[in-house]
């Protein structure tokens, strides 16, 4: 089972995904947890290609293609690895990140993002986690942290709203896969919503 959460800035997608990831093995379940963009070597050296430095470096246009590529390779060395030893795989992001992010950050490049995943991953995760939040909220909790990636983190609160109503409305478009949990809640009433869905997707 390929699952993959998702969510703006500060929704608390990491946590959620380390708590799931723990709470499977302790029932007994093969688990890789993993993140884009990252999750290979090669892939995490792209992320540092992407997420240091200046932020202006790279067109939206090469970005779309740099996020690509890391997601190839996470694909090929990490995550088709693993299910097809009948692993569960979570992972921190996947290409609905892109669908919002490069999409819809700098004009409407969704098309592009589009085609180039129908060209180079073609695949979608078995189940999608989506932690809705308030940007506001979300916001504050992704200031509190602090790195090397604070670029992205600085996007906003008009274009997490954004982010936020594009999330959702992804969902819409690829109902079948989404699951909307209400992250505004306390860590581990969330924690127990995302199990009870995700042990009825294993079921
Ligand atoms: O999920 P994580 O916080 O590790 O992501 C790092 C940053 O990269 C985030 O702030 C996110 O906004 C950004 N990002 C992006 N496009 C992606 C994935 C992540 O701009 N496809």
């Amino acid at each position: 089972l390929f699952i993959t959460f998702e969510g703006i800035d500060g929704s608390g997608k990491s946590t959620q995904a380390r708590l799931l990831a723990e709470g499977l093995r302790e029932a007994g379940r093969d688990v890789v947890l993993t993140r884009e963009p990252g999750g290979s070597p090669g892939a995490e050296e792209i992320r540092r290609l992407v997420l240091e430095g200046d932020p202006d470096r790279w067109s939206a246009e090469t970005e779309i293609l740099l996020f690509t590529a890391a997601r190839r390779d996470h694909l090929e060395r990490t995550i088709d690895p693993a299910l097809k030893a009948g692993k569960v795989v979570i992972c921190d992001r996947f290409a609905d990140s892109t669908r919002m992010y490069q999409g819809l950050s700098r004009g409407d490049l969704r098309p592009v993002v589009d085609q180039l995943h129908a060209l180079m991953i073609g695949r979608e995760p078995d189940l999608t986690i989506l932690i809705d939040m308030d940007p506001e909220i979300g916001l504050s909790r992704a200031k509190g942290r602090r790195g090397t990636e604070e670029r992205f983190e600085d996007f906003g609160l008009e274009l997490q709203q954004k982010m936020r109503a594009g999330f959702l409305s992804l969902a819409d478009e690829f109902a079948p896969r989404f699951r909307v949990i209400d992250g505004a809640r306390a860590m581990d009433a969330v924690a127990a919503e995302i199990r009870a869905t995700v042990d009825r997707a294993l079921a």
